[in-house]
């Protein structure tokens, strides 16, 4: 069982090192298939032994092998976020269809989430590529229901549509369509619950962020990671939280 974790965990951190490419290229405009890696400052071809997940950056210590350049945290960080849910996920679902759905899922959100912390905003072309997935994923999964995910998908986006009008456009686009996405995987009763989740990690990670002074409170503190975030914890645990709720409230 061990060398089956194993190997997981290692699949997730190579994903994840795909996944960087992504985050890094696609707010830039930049195919994501050519060229091929290279160091963003002296734009030396990397070799396959500096794109090895994780270690290539320990045995770099964080720095080009050409010019000296620092290489982001950012980079090893997201191989190991990958890698580790991956595994996660795994346990979770075992070898399944829904395994494969939910671990692109978890793909889609791990780019969202680094690509919103940057440069703020959640590209269209994610959100279209989840849509679109997404949707052949439930008409191959048809005995799942249908109409849970149609209403996720309308109720998802609604909710932060109807808070965005509001408010007065209080809640970005972006956000928008992220959780009319998230509702076509997860279903209406775990999008309400990754909604409100995602509101109480917003609201704590901003005072954290504030407290720490990281941020201010005139700065806008994206809303993907949260969501994204709250939508795992949702597909893990949501089924758990609600029976729980509904037990304190029927006492
Ligand atoms: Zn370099």
């Amino acid at each position: 069982m061990f060398i089956l974790y194993l190997l997981i965990f290692l699949f997730g951190t190579i994903i994840g090192s795909f996944l960087n490419v992504v985050i890094y290229r696609l707010p830039r405009n930049e195919s994501i298939v050519y060229p091929s890696s290279h160091c963003t400052k002296c734009k030396n071809e990397l070799k396959p032994y500096d794109l090895v997940p994780i270690f290539s950056y320990i045995i770099l210590k964080g720095r080009c092998r050409y010019c000296g350049n620092k290489i982001s945290v950012k980079y090893p960080l997201v191989e190991i976020i990958a890698g580790l849910m991956y595994l996660v996920l795994f346990i979770y679902f075992g070898f399944s269809i829904e395994l494969l759905f939910y671990l692109f899922l978890l793909s889609l959100l791990i780019v969202i989430a680094f690509i919103d912390i940057e440069h703020k905003i959640i590209p269209n072309k994610i959100i279209l590529t989840g849509l679109i997935v997404g949707a052949i994923f439930r008409v191959l999964m048809l005995n799942y229901g249908v109409w849970d995910y149609v209403i996720g998908f309308v109720l998802g986006g609604g909710v932060l549509l109807l808070i965005s009008l509001l408010s007065g456009g209080g809640m970005g686009g972006g956000d928008i369509k992220l959780m009319a996405m998230i509702g076509l995987f997860i279903g209406w009763k775990l999008t309400l619950l990754t909604l409100f989740i995602a509101a109480l990690l917003g609201a704590v990670g901003g005072i954290i962020l504030i407290a720490l002074k990281i941020k201010t409170r005139k700065d806008y503190i994206p809303f993907g990671p949260y969501i994204s975030a709250a939508c795992i914890i949702s597909i893990l645990y949501g089924y758990n939280l609600l029976n729980l709720y509904i037990k304190l409230i029927t006492g």
